[in-house]
Formats: structure tokens, C-alpha cells, sequence
């Protein structure tokens, strides 16, 4: 049997959460802290940061969510400060796009107006409109069967989420954080004492305090190493980029969410970029990576040209699958130790809308382990407690 080796926590995942948790940590935490990540993709081709759009925004109905993006709009527009090695400061192209969140009926619109305020509160600055005022401001969409719309304020955009990791991760390894590219295969309690023992794909063997569980949509599998439920699923979302022959407007576009047809759109450089969740598709994605051309033309094409009608005239020019890792009770992280082996923490179930809240989730977790306690931002809410007591913490957006 292989020699087991010493640290004090091992990371596994070490795409944005996981390289974000270990960056904080090292920040955070005494000097001597060995921090092994275990990362069997270094290419980290299907990681969901990746493959993910890198939007910011402020329109949610949790206030957590809010305040961390706050933080990680405000981190991002000095990461080259924060993340510098040797004075060399990393850039992500952060832009200022805000999103608009469309909505008809009711419920839908009394769910809106609900968030708005709480946005409006927690100083978003976010603003209100009604159908004429939509129509005034965007005559080259189709707003006929929209009620009312929310439009971000200025701290709203877009990102490279790949470029963001890269950044903790590089910080991470000059602060000392070692990376193995290996996947954690076993979890097992430790003999006589507090902690695990992990074993890895290249058969290495950790013995150590604890294991953060930042395996994204594999979080679930990787839980249930250690006999954990879990209920975080790998999720397919499709992503399309497309050309269009006449661009609807000079202006600048916003990122719209369609809450009416479920459809997002953003501009991408001269190109745009759209997605959908799928009817029935929130089931377990496994392995499946396959990119479903059919639905663009048949069910994506026609809700982009209803929206805008513009979007009849398009030539789509790639396409990717990527997974979001779901949290099937309510839509919301899952952060903290399991409340029966607090050897595990889970970082987990960000439910596409995790790669905003890594540098807002690495402080918080990297305080939760070094100080017993959230100091800035109190992510209680977010433990494992609702799940046990079958309490959700629903998010709406
Ligand atoms: C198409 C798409 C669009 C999205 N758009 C946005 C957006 O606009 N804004 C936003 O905020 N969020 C968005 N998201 C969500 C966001 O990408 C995720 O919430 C976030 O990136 C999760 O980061 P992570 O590090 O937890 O997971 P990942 O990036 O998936 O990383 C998990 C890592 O764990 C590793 N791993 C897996 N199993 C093991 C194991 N057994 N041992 C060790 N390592 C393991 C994997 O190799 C991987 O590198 C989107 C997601 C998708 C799929």
C-alpha cells in the first residue's frame, strides 16, 4: 500500500471554487497551511467555470447572492491589485453590461417587483419599467406580451471566468498551495482520530483535517465517496453563438432574461450568444456532453425571433454543452460542513450562477475554516442544515 502523506486540508476541484477557496485560505490562514488541491483536469476543458458565460448581476431574490456578487464585482474590478504577482496584476476583461429580466403574469410579476425592492435595498440600483416604458427604450424588441422588466444598475456584466481561475490559481501556488493532477478516488474517516484519509487516482494516499468539496456538478459522486447524500446534480446547459445579418441596434445590448420564453441573450463582440434550459432537463447529465442541434433550430431560433425580430435572420457559428452543477431542493448553494462529518465541507450547488460568487465564497469558506465563523459575509443560510431539516431556501433567478 502506497505511504500516506500529511496535509491540512485537500481541495478537491481546483477550477474556480476550489482555486478561489485556496487562495483565501492561504490569505487567511497561518503561514505553514498545507493545502494540497487534487485537479485530475489541468486543461480544465469540461469545468464548469470554463464553459460557463461569465455574467455578473445583482438580480436575485436571495440577499446573499446580491451581496456576493457586490463583493465579486468590486473584487474583480481590481483583481490585477489583489491577485499581482511580483506587480504583474491579471486582467478578466470585466465589462459593464446590465442585465434585464423580463416578466409576465401576476405571480411572475409580483415575484419581480419582490426582488427589485430587495435589490433596491441592498443598493443594486436597480430599475423599474413597464411595457411602454420598454417599448420606448428598446423599440427593436417585441415587448407585446411582456408586463414589466427590471433593468440592472452599473455594478452588472461580464467576465473571463477562465482567465478569474487561472488568477487564483497562479496567486494560490505562489502563496505556497500545491496542485495534483489527480482525482479523489476514496474517502474514508481517519483511525483514532479527528479527519480523512483520501485516496487518489494515481494512487496516492492524504491523511488530512479536512476535504473541501469543490467538485462543481460532480460534488454529488464525490460526497457520496464518503457515504454522503448530497443532492447536487451535473445539469446540461447548451450555449449558441450566432451572426445576424442586421444587428437590432447600435446601443449597447443588455443581457436579457427571458423569463416569459425561458431564453437568455447577450451580445458577444459583433456575434450574440444564447441559451435555454430545456424542458424536462433538469435530470442527472452524467457524461453527456452532446449538443443537441435540433433544439436550436426548432425551439431556441423561433423564441430568439419572437423576442427580436431581428433574430430571423441568423447563421449560428458554434455551440458547447456545459454542466451547472444543480442543487435540486431550492436552487441555492450548499456551504459548510456536513453536520455528522465535519471532516466534510461542501462548497457546492451553485445552480449557474456559482463563477460571480468564487471570490465571494472563497473568503467566506476560507473564514468559516480559519476563524470558526463568517466574518464578512454571513453565508449561514446556505449550510446543509435546510437540507437536513427539508427547509429550501428557494432562488428564484
Ligand atoms: C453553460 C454555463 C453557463 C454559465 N454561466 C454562468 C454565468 O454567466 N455566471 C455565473 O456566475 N455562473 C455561470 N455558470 C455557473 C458556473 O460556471 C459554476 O457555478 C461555477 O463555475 C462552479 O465552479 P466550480 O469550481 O464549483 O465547478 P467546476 O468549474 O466544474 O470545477 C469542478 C472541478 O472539480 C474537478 N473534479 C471533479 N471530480 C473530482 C474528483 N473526484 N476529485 C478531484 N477533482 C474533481 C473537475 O475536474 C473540475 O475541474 C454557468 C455554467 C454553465 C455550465
Amino acid at each position: 500500500m502506497a505511504s500516506v502523506e500529511t496535509a491540512d486540508i485537500v481541495i478537491a476541484g481546483g477550477a474556480g471554487m476550489g482555486s478561489a477557496v485556496a487562495y483565501f485560505l492561504k490569505s487567511l490562514g497561518p503561514e505553514n497551511l498545507r493545502i494540497i488541491v487534487c485537479e485530475p483536469d489541468p486543461t480544465y476543458a469540461r469545468a464548469a467555470t470554463t464553459l460557463a458565460a461569465g455574467g455578473i448581476r445583482q438580480q436575485f431574490s436571495t440577499p446573499e447572492n446580491i451581496v456576493m456578487s457586490q463583493y465579486g464585482f468590486d473584487f474583480l474590478r481590481r483583481i490585477d491589485e489583489e491577485l499581482a504577482i511580483d506587480g504583474e496584476g491579471p486582467q478578466v476583461d470585466l465589462h459593464v453590461v446590465p442585465y434585464l429580466h423580463l416578466a409576465a403574469g401576476g405571480k411572475d410579476v409580483d415575484g419581480l417587483r419582490e426582488s427589485f425592492e430587495l435589490q433596491s435595498e441592498l443598493g443594486a440600483g436597480p430599475l423599474w419599467l413597464e411595457r411602454d416604458d420598454l417599448r420606448a427604450r428598446y423599440p427593436w424588441m417585441t415587448v407585446d406580451d411582456i408586463d414589466a422588466a427590471v433593468l440592472g444598475g452599473p455594478r452588472e456584466g461580464v467576465f473571463d471566468p477562465y482567465a478569474m481561475l487561472q488568477a487564483f490559481r497562479r496567486k494560490a501556488v505562489s502563496l505556497g498551495v500545491e496542485y495534483r493532477p489527480a482525482a479523489v478516488t476514496g474517502i474514508e474517516p481517519a483511525s483514532g482520530a479527528e479527519g480523512v484519509t483520501v485516496a487518489l487516482s494515481d494512487g496516492g494516499r492524504l491523511a488530512c483535517g479536512r476535504i473541501i468539496n469543490c467538485a462543481g456538478p460532480a460534488a454529488g459522486r464525490l460526497a457520496a465517496l464518503a457515504g454522503l447524500d448530497l443532492p447536487v446534480i451535473p445539469v446540461r446547459a447548451h450555449s449558441f453563438v450566432f451572426k445576424v445579418e442586421q444587428a437590432p441596434t447600435t446601443d449597447l445590448f443588455p443581457i436579457i432574461v427571458d423569463q416569459v420564453q425561458l431564453l437568455n441573450i447577450r451580445a458577444e463582440g459583433d456575434m450574440f450568444l444564447a441559451g435555454s434550459p430545456r424542458e424536462g432537463e433538469l435530470v442527472d447529465a452524467g457524461d453527456n456532453f452532446a449538443i443537441d442541434y435540433d433544439f436550436f433550430d426548432t425551439e431556441l431560433w423561433p423564441m430568439l425571433a419572437t423576442r427580436v425580430p431581428a433574430f430571423e435572420a441568423i447563421r449560428m457559428t458554434s455551440a458547447w454543452v456545459g454542466h451547472m452543477e444543480w442543487s435540486l431542493p431550492d436552487a441555492n448553494p450548499i456551504i459548510g460542513p456536513h453536520p455528522d462529518f465535519p471532516a466534510m465541507v461542501f462548497v457546492n450547488g451553485f445552480s449557474g450562477h456559482g463563477v460571480q460568487h468564487c471570490p465571494a465564497v472563497g473568503r467566506a469558506v476560507a473564514e468559516l475554516i480559519v476563524f470558526g465563523a463568517y466574518r464578512s459575509i454571513d453565508l449561514s443560510r446556505f449550510s446543509y442544515d435546510r437540507i437536513a431539516a427539508g427547509q429550501p431556501l428557494t432562488e428564484r433567478y
